[in-house]
């Protein structure tokens, strides 16, 4: 995957909507494109019913993975929100990124984790790769701020 992703601004309304709809709990989706281009966002059930957590229902995951598949598309990003806390990756979500008691093998190489802070009554939106085998607090980069003027983010 390239160096950066671009997301339209009708689909990041789009996640922040689900995230306002399911708050207090934690919204959670996966996002699908072609090359570094966000052109799909799929909601997917936190089946933690949690403001703390998140865990996607795996025969919703199942069956949007077959959805994008069908389409031709890749899985770009895995999204969830913050309702209380900045968007930066907490250390849970930087563990599991990680296949269970391998930590230097990731799940999603590929992946970006976008997440959808909530500080002092503002919305934030952040990106985030995680990286095998560095200290937790740099395995992540940071992004998705304006690309251009055509309403797109990138990282
Ligand atoms: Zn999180």
């Amino acid at each position: 995957m390239s160096q950066y992703i671009t997301i339209r601004r009708e689909l990041l309304d789009d996640i922040i909507a689900h995230c306002k709809e399911v708050y207090p709990n934690e919204a959670c989706g996966i996002l699908a494109g072609r090359g570094n281009a966000i052109e799909r966002a799929y909601r997917i059930t936190n089946i933690n019913n949690s403001t703390v957590t998140y865990e996607m229902d795996s025969r919703e995951q199942i069956n949007v993975k077959r959805e994008i598949e069908k389409e031709g598309l890749k899985i770009t990003c895995i999204y969830h929100s913050h309702p209380a806390s900045p968007a930066y990756p907490s250390q849970t979500d930087i563990a599991r990124a990680y296949w269970p008691g391998a930590d230097d093998v990731l799940i999603y190489p590929d992946v970006y984790y976008v997440i959808v802070g909530h500080v002092n009554g503002a919305l934030e939106t952040r990106a985030f790769k995680v990286y095998p085998k560095q200290r937790p607090e740099k395995r992540y980069s940071q992004g998705l701020r304006p690309y251009g003027d055509t309403g797109s983010f990138c990282l």
